[in-house]
């Protein structure tokens, strides 16, 4: 089927108004979380086969958040489709008003390769909890994973409802040139204007989660070792290749290299890497990103790690010391076990140098005087972050998740993922006991001056 005839499927389906009803989204979503549970074992399998990845990993950081996303939405999606009371103005009394969310129509879902499962689902979760129809077009580059999730998708869900369409570069061309009534991206910032450039032909809104450089601020106050862990395992964690993994540290120079030697302890303690062959260790996806990162490593400066074993795709975790922002790790974003660690002395040129280059996805900072993380806090401009801890405000389905600037559009996660699937209709609903006289002509001075009265409060 084409891409033009997949659309056209979904937008009939969706024109009969099945996918209204909060009895049709809550068995999907209740019939999507059952087939994943009963068909863990090939979704393991295909991960493993992308990336080497163990299962515990795969459900800490891909099938736990999937099931906490569909579990919350079978929970609330009647409250949160339910329509918003909100105040009358004087002139439109007496009268209710009120706010109705109401579904978009048919939704393009495009994912990252990185984890292929989460970045793919949780959005379509979203959009089938806001009573779209969804295409997903999972990356090429995880082909197992985006196998695996096509097959069970598609053979369980009816094409014009549900559909997994395969491909790369042709395919989602062919897809973008269609009219969708949203398109929700996750990937590169060089990805994202192509489709932001193709949703605008249409005038169809977009979300994007993009990428970027997500700093790690360490001051001088922080506790040392749970700086270091927390750090370790954020950027570590299938291999780099997170979209809010810190990308950097700026560390205050007093405790660089106290910070350094834990990092090192850290590294050693949690993923011990002496071969190309780990448990809990996951592989660079392709040659091409394995060749890239092997580049960004200047060997002078590596503290631990440094070496590769390309037949495996595997990277060890590399700390690399005394770098500055003009070294060539610091130009674009890592996507990859390499952490550089800059050192600083002043906090405003620390902060002058994070805001003179592109708003990060995520930023970090450790430390306990709150006086110095606000004004971290209050002068970068980033997506979301956390306090002494890196990666996980992204586990919390309350908190917005998405960038600003060039690290995106739009959020998702928890009720945001339904507010993103989801336009909100504002009604205003009038008595016909009475029609104010003032609205009509004929205009007079008198008439003017109680107008003035009423329509500024
Ligand atoms: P990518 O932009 O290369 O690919 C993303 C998707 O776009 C894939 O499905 C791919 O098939 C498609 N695509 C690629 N080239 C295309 C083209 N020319 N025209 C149309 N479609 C095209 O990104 P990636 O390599 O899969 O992911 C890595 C990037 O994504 C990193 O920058 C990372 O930070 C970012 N990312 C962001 C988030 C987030 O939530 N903000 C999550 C994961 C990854």
């Amino acid at each position: 089927m084409t891409a033009k005839e997949l659309v056209k499927l979904q937008s009939e389906f969706f024109f009969g108004n099945t996918t209204k009803s909060f009895k049709f989204r809550i068995k999907n979503l209740q019939k999507l979380k059952e087939i994943l549970k009963s068909n863990e074992a090939q979704l393991y399998e295909a991960i493993y086969s992308d990336f080497g990845k163990s299962e515990y990993e795969t459900y800490e950081t891909e099938l736990s958040l999937i099931y906490h996303e569909l579990n919350l939405a079978i929970k609330n999606v009647s409250q949160w489709s339910k329509p918003q009371k909100v105040t009358t103005n004087l002139p439109n009394q007496p009268g209710t008003s009120f706010i109705q969310p109401e579904p978009l129509g048919t939704c393009l879902v495009i994912g990252a390769w990185n984890y292929p499962y989460q970045l793919s689902l949780i959005p379509v979760i979203a959009a089938i909890a806001a009573g779209n129809t969804v295409i997903l077009k999972p990356s090429e580059l995880s082909a197992q994973s985006s196998g695996a999730m096509a097959k069970l998708i598609n053979s369980n869900f009816p094409t014009d409802f549900l559909h997994v369409m395969e491909g790369g570069v042709a395919e989602t061309t062919e897809l973008l040139e269609q009219k969708f009534d949203k398109i929700f991206f996750t990937g590169s910032i060089s990805v994202g204007k192509i489709v932001y450039q193709a949703a605008a032909k249409h005038l169809t809104p977009v979300v994007l989660e993009l990428g970027g450089k997500s700093p790690v601020f360490v001051l001088p106050d922080c506790d040392l070792k749970m700086t270091a862990k927390r750090i370790v395992w954020g950027k570590f964690l299938n291999a780099g290749q997170t979209c809010v993994a810190p990308d950097y540290v700026l560390v205050h120079k007093d405790i660089k290299a106290k910070l350094l030697d834990e990092m090192i302890v850290q590294v050693r303690e949690i993923f011990n890497i002496n071969s190309d062959i780990s448990e809990n260790y996951v592989r660079i996806i392709n040659e091409k990103h394995y060749d890239r990162l092997m580049q960004l490593i200047d060997s002078k400066k590596v503290v631990i790690g440094g070496q590769g074993f390309r037949g495996a795709l595997v990277i060890q975790p590399t700390i690399m010391q005394d770098i500055d922002f003009e070294h060539i790790v610091m130009q674009e974003e890592i996507f990859g076990p390499i952490m550089p660690v800059i050192e600083f002395s002043n906090l405003d040129d620390a902060i002058k140098q994070v805001k003179l280059r592109p708003k990060p996805l995520a930023l970090y900072v450790f430390g306990k005087k709150v006086k110095f993380i606000n004004k971290i806090l209050n002068e970068i401009s980033f997506g979301g972050g956390a306090i002494n801890d890196t990666v996980m405000h992204l586990t919390n389905s309350n908190l917005p998740f998405g960038g600003v600037g060039t690290s995106g559009t739009g959020n998702y996660h928890g009720e945001a993922g339904f507010r993103a699937f989801s336009h909100y209709k504002s009604i205003l609903k009038k008595s016909t006991l009475i029609e104010p006289f003032l609205k009509y002509p004929p205009y007079s001075d008198s008439k003017l001056l109680i107008l003035k009265q009423l329509l500024e409060r």
